[in-house]
């Protein structure tokens, strides 16, 4: 799966609000548009200062409110990330892709493998237990920092 698929938010995000009888507004668009666009996993702060680019009469709550919905319907995703572990946001993707931070630069990366469903399938068998929700954080340097090492 693509990080970010280059589709049209309203292709994607108007019929999955629908379904779970939720209107497309103006600040849910405009609160989508900037977490589809981003490069990178944007604090609350972040994404309205985005939003507000765009439409200065937005205002805070709204942006809340949209991120928490993104959240619930499962279109967003938050984590604790980077070095201050604030909750950052981005378009809801798999368990699997998880997130490696850089101590020196800040930067959250994306790692894809299968070392996720791997935990999924011990934590079945030898404990039972069935995880729905894995979210994995690493910490360390990344390879730019960990160049610029003495
Ligand atoms: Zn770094
Ligand atoms: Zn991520």
């Amino acid at each position: 799966m693509a990080y970010h698929a280059g589709v049209d938010a309203e292709a994607t995000l108007e019929p999955a609000l629908q379904k779970r009888g939720h209107r497309l507004t103006r600040p849910r668009r405009l609160v989508w548009d900037a977490l589809r666009s981003a490069d990178r996993h944007l604090t609350a702060e972040q994404v309205a200062a985005r939003v507000h680019e765009v439409d200065p009469d937005v205002n805070l709550a709204s942006v809340y409110r949209s991120l928490a919905l993104f959240a619930e319907l499962d279109l967003a995703r938050e984590s604790h990330l980077g070095v201050d572990n604030a909750s950052r946001w981005e378009p809801a993707h798999p368990d699997d892709h998880f997130h490696l931070v850089c101590r020196s630069c800040g930067e959250v990366q994306h790692h894809a493998g299968d070392l996720v469903e791997q935990l999924r399938v011990q934590l079945r068998t030898r404990q039972g237990f069935d995880a729905d929700a894995i979210d994995l954080v690493v910490s360390g340097h990344c390879d730019r920092c960990a160049e610029a090492q003495p």
